[in-house]
């Protein structure tokens, strides 16, 4: 494909590009040019993204449709499909890479930080297989909603800086409108690139990415003695970190195969991921995840898994005595677990208004936990009352009723005061500083389901829109929004989420 000296002017140099990634060996990457559609329309350009990228914002909004549908490619993109092999609901794939992605390039951000800037649903690759590298305009908008709230709740993820819709139809088990979302990342290198090289029994090409994303996300370990140990030591660290996180906001990823665990630390691909409403440790929503081994308390056990399958990569270069490579990354998986629980139990107990440490507290938390699952509480309104229960017990009553019994909060409110009363903080302090980690918005599921269809069958964005304009406070009250903060009446229930791919 060529592109017309029309659409070449039009995407003059908005882009800073400096694309490392296409200068790491042939094999680890392919070109990929986006594949022009008929009539791209740009539904949302996320202006405070593009500034903190240090883009030519107002070049970009002029020439959005263009630009982030592919039918114009930049000045200075290297477009290119990234290789990577994975494991998918556990089994082995040697080679996946990027079907229906495509990788523009890398810009330096204004704080200094190497960011990608990837095109999703642009055209095939030479990965596709027998995919269409098309993406459904539902799974944009999610992908959208999703990671930019996932942002704003101070979690570490992809961000969406634009959607466009493509004018064309896509065919899954129906036809759908298309739609390109341009994410950005830390970098797309995932466990299941390191799996690709390894399981081509690439040990330069391994040793080559591993210093690669050394230098990129983990400079800290220049230097090292034993670099790539802790190299594994540090992205373990910021999965336990990561997922610890998503525990606390109740969030369910969906589909935690490697390929989709990013090396940097974020959260990656959102395909059919939800939040919890009311609080079940088996929930899970994706419709692809039959057998539930994506569930919400399955994550963290699931998250070492993955860790153990990246481990394994590495194992060539941990040491040139095999055992050795294999007790150093052992040991290394085994801090996993302990790296996790203090994570998750520091920010249950921020939840709870705890700061300080005494023996009961794991108890405690779990104490409300148990109580939350045997009445169906909401996960959310749950600890965002509670916060309002933080500051007097006067405020007890909405937290009593999300409880079907809410005799069974009582008891465990009682230890909570106890428990509290030993707190230096002031009550009114505990409350804010509650209320600064227990959100009072997230996506929730049935309002992510309203915006797409109001968007596919009536091309109405204003739900779209209104769902983003609420979780960029996620924090705040906003009780002009109150609306967004409740659970889904019966009706509203998304029972399965499709990933839509
Ligand atoms: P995902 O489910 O998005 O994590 O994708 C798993 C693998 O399938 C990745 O290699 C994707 O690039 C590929 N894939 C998913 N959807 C498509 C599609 N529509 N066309 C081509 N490849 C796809
Ligand atoms: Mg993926």
């Amino acid at each position: 494909m060529t592109l017309s000296a029309r659409e070449k002017a039009a995407g003059a140099a908005p882009i800073a590009f400096d694309n490392s990634y296409a200068r790491l060996p042939a094999h680890f990457h392919a070109a990929a040019v986006p594949t022009p559609v008929s009539e791209p329309w740009l539904i949302k350009f996320n202006r405070p993204l593009a500034e903190e990228l240090g883009l030519d914002t107002d070049a970009l909004e002029r020439n959005g449709a263009a630009i982030f549908s592919g039918n114009a490619v930049p000045e200075g993109a290297n477009p290119l499909g990234m290789a990577y092999a994975g494991h998918q609901f556990g089994q082995f794939v040697p080679l996946l890479g990027d079907g229906r992605a495509i990788l523009l390039g890398e810009v330096i951000d204004t704080h200094g930080r190497r960011r990608d800037i990837q095109l999703k649903g642009a055209g095939k690759t030479p990965y596709s297989r027998r995919g269409d590298g098309r993406a459904a305009l539902g799974p944009v908008l999610r992908e959208y909603i999703v990671s930019e709230a996932m942002f704003t709740l101070g979690i570490p993820t992809t961000r969406a800086l634009a959607a466009v819709v493509t004018g064309e139809p896509v065919y899954r088990d129906r036809v759908l409108p298309g739609g390109v979302i341009t994410r950005v990342a830390a970098s797309h290198i995932r466990v299941g690139t390191f799996q690709f090289l390894a399981a081509r029994g690439d040990n330069e090409g391994l040793k080559v990415l591993a210093d690669y994303v050394i230098d990129r996300h983990y400079p800290e370990i220049k230097g090292h003695e034993r670099p790539y140990l802790a190299l594994l030591e540090a992205v373990i660290e910021r999965q336990a970190s990561l997922i610890a996180r998503w525990l606390c906001v109740g969030f369910i990823h969906g589909v935690m195969n490697t390929d989709n665990c990013a090396i940097s630390g974020e959260t990656i691909d959102f395909g059919p991921c939800a939040f919890l409403d009311a609080y079940d440790p088996a929930k899970v929503f994706s419709s692809i995840d039959r057998g539930g081994r994506y569930a919400y308390a399955s994550q963290p056990a699931i998250g070492q898994w993955n860790m153990a399958r990246f481990a394994e990569t590495l194992l060539p270069l941990l040491d040139p005595e095999a055992s050795e490579a294999v007790n150093l990354a052992n040991d290394a998986i085994a801090g996993y677990g302990p790296r996790f629980q203090t994570h998750w139990l520091t920010g249950m107990k921020a939840k709870i208004g705890l700061h300080t440490e005494e023996d009961g507290d794991l108890d405690l938390v779990q104490g409300l936990l148990s109580a939350m699952h045997r009445n169906e509480a909401d996960f959310t309104l749950t600890f965002r009352k509670l916060c309002d229960a933080a500051e007097s017990s006067a405020h007890d009553g909405p937290l009593r009723d999300l409880f079907a019994n809410p005799a069974d909060i009582d008891a465990w409110l009682l230890a909570w005061r106890e428990r509290t009363g030993r707190e230096p903080l002031s009550d009114a302090l505990t409350a804010a500083a509650m209320r600064a980690v227990n959100p009072a918005f997230i996506p929730r599921n049935h309002r992510i389901e309203q915006a797409i269809r109001a968007a596919e069958d009536d091309g109405d964005f204003s739900l779209f829109e209104a769902l983003n304009d609420v979780l960029a406070k996620p924090y705040e009250d906003q009780p002009k929004f109150a609306a967004y903060a409740a659970p889904p009446a019966p009706s509203e229930e998304v029972l399965k989420t499709f990933c839509g791919t």
